[in-house]
């Protein structure tokens, strides 16, 4: 039997790649991705998850979370909460939303049992690690455990960028023949603009320091 992977699709560059790093690795009739609505301020985020997955012909659904927004506050879900600019010293950046990825991969998995797949892939990454306890492997890991205990099911956790930096999740987009898209089409900014993004805050610029590093590595494997 073939196996069915569920991704967890926010929109941002890293879930974008997972996407396509899934539709090699399962074939595209084998994966769905979801997404969550937990009242983040950019709605564009849901959007550009949808988009790519319309051009991708993949299944997306919205779950709905509201809960997280009640019970944390935080510049992801508050307007009056503005972004830093810099992360502060030794603590999670204000963008944190406190066990954030343990509630998404749980409700992924509850969606991936019914609908008959055992595989679920996220884009969580340890290598720039901001201070997200539940985006380390030890916690994925430790998730996949509890969650086949919780559900008495096989589930395997993917999580393709683990390991790598931005400039590699780059590398990884291009191999996958999604450059453009993931360049133009993904939303990864704090301040909500897709593309390039507002440029200034924190994971702009991420993302475009891993971008100049990746077409530094380009142009001296040419
Ligand atoms: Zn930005």
């Amino acid at each position: 039997m073939e196996r069915k992977a569920i991704v967890v699709l926010s929109g941002g560059q890293d879930s974008t790649t997972c996407l396509f790093w899934a539709i090699e690795r399962f074939g595209k009739e084998n994966v769905a991705a979801v997404g969550f609505d937990y009242g983040q301020r950019h709605k564009t985020e849901l959007e550009c998850a949808q988009n790519i997955c319309d051009e991708a012909g993949i299944e997306y659904e919205v779950i709905p979370t509201p809960i997280i927004n009640q019970l944390s506050a935080n510049s992801l879900t508050r307007d009056d909460i503005p972004v830093e600019e810099e992360k502060p010293e030794g603590a999670p950046p204000n963008t944190f939303v406190e066990g954030r990825n343990l509630l998404f991969l749980s409700y992924a998995a509850i969606y991936a049992k019914t609908h008959g797949a055992t595989d679920l892939v996220t884009g969580v990454c340890e290598t720039d690690f901001s201070g997200y306890p539940d985006c380390r492997d030890i916690f994925v890991k430790s998730l996949n455990v509890t969650l086949n205990l919780a559900m008495d099911y096989n589930f395997v956790i993917h999580t393709p960028l683990m390991w790598i930096n931005k400039a590699q999740t780059w590398e990884m987009a291009d191999k996958l023949g999604v450059l453009d898209l993931v360049y133009n089409k993904t939303l990864t900014c704090y301040n909500g603009v897709m593309g390039e993004g507002c440029g200034h805050c924190p994971a702009c610029t991420l993302r475009r320091r891993g971008y100049e590093e990746f077409m530094e590595m380009k142009k001296c494997t040419k």
